[in-house]
């Protein structure tokens, strides 16, 4: 008998699930999503005023090196050209991130080559840190304490509201630094932005005939009785009624910043200063230069910590949070007919690109235990 499964979620994990399962299964399934749209975090609309597509949940820039899930998505949308070219404000003046050879000489007013600029920075660098243990110890070990403190230490202690010696190191080792004029965000080779938002992406992903869509719905345990599998991409703490504790994420919140024509002349500055409470402001219009638009929109950001009616943005990965993953996890192991996936579920800092080459991968393992008796 074909099977039916319920999907909690109708982000990049639970879309690309759902579809996967329809196109190589024959698998019919039921995605519930809470809010009132579909996308998730990565949910684009238009402005009813402007016209300008809004990246209603902080911006989003898609970019991979996995050629599988770059052509997976353009199936479902076109991608257009977009390379984030990041500044940074600072009481100093206006700089480029990530931090590159132009980042370096302007700050310490050099001229240095390439391979001078390498020198310089690894005699700033502490590079007694062996393997560093922290986000400060990679950038102190990296960068150097000058540009830490420049760039770093301030943005993100807002960002993730403790000190950057408590975080892993992992978070900082998402930005290069590069010794050349490069000042491309990301490292992958393929990136992009839809031309029509990622809304459109994941409706396309979704419309399929063995794909039912219900927004406005939160999972209940009691709906898994009408499944042959559950596939939750929620916040893991949530699913088990945070039994054993609260895992700690960080929220962020947005307020309109009045303004006319072009605001900044970029899509995002990012505001290292402790003194300011804001990390960064983001014009959308300049994450789709392909369009042309008169007025503008631009947003301030702000990060907290997350309480109960908050959506949880970044899990913050704490050493005790990573204590009670270690036990959510193995509640979830032992949890019948339920197999979790995404961000949320299992409570990691990813970005589109993993979340989708993950499920594409999850999804063909399933099918194949599953085809041979083996999935629980
Ligand atoms: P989500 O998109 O969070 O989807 C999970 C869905 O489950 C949500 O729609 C939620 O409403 C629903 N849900 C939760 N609990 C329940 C329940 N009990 N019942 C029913 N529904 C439920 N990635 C990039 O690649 N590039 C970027 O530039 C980038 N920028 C980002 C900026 C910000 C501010 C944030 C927060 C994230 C950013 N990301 C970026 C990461 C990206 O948003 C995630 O990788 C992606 O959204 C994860 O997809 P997901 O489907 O796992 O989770
Ligand atoms: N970061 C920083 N200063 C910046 C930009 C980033 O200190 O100007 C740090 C901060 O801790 C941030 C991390 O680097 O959380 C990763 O940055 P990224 O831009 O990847 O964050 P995201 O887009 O996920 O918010």
């Amino acid at each position: 008998m074909a099977k039916r499964v319920l999907i909690v979620g109708a982000g990049f994990s639970g879309a690309v699930l759902a579809r996967q399962f329809a196109d190589l299964g024959g698998i019919k399934s039921l995605v519930i999503d809470s809010r009132d749209h579909i996308a998730g975090n990565c949910h684009t609309e238009r402005d009813a005023a402007s016209g300008i597509m809004v990246h209603r949940y902080g911006p989003h820039i898609f970019h991979t090196d996995r050629i599988d899930v770059w052509n997976y998505v353009n199936r479902f949308g076109e991608f257009r050209p977009f390379i984030n070219r990041v500044k940074a404000s600072i009481d100093r003046g206006i700089f480029s991130l990530p931090v590159n050879l132009h980042t370096i000489n302007q700050f310490f007013g050099t001229k240095l080559s390439p391979s001078q600029a390498r020198e310089f920075i690894e005699s700033k660098a502490e590079r007694s840190i062996g393997e560093p243990a922290n986000f400060e110890e990679q950038a102190l070990k990296f960068i150097g304490r000058e540009l830490y403190e420049a760039f770093f230490y301030g943005y993100t202690r807002k960002q993730w509201g403790c000190e950057p010696r408590e975080l892993p190191a992992a978070i900082l080792s998402r930005l290069p630094v590069r010794f050349n004029y490069d000042d491309n965000y990301y490292n992958s080779p393929l990136q992009g932005i839809p031309a029509e938002g990622y809304t459109a992406v994941i409706a396309n992903i979704l419309a399929h005939e063995n794909i039912e869509v219900r927004l406005g719905t939160s999972f209940d345990p009691a709906m898994a009785g009408e499944f042959d599998h559950v596939f939750y991409t929620g916040p893991l703490d949530e699913f088990f009624g945070h039994r054993l504790g609260r895992l700690s994420y960080r929220t962020v919140f947005w307020e309109k910043q009045e303004a006319t024509g072009d605001f900044q002349g970029v899509a995002v500055m990012n505001y290292p200063d402790a003194k300011l409470a804001h990390t960064r402001v983001h014009e959308h219009k300049h994450f789709a230069p392909w369009e042309k638009h008169d007025s503008t929109l631009a947003f301030v950001e702000y990060s907290k910590e997350t309480e109960a009616t908050d959506i949880p943005y970044y899990p913050k990965r704490l050493a005790p949070d990573k204590e009670l993953l270690a036990n959510y996890a193995a509640l979830a192991r032992e949890q019948p007919g339920v197999s979790f996936l995404g961000r949320l579920a299992t409570y990691r800092y990813m970005d589109m690109h993993q979340v989708i080459g993950e499920a594409l991968d999850f999804a063909g393992t399933w099918m194949e235990a599953s085809a041979a008796g083996l999935s629980r």
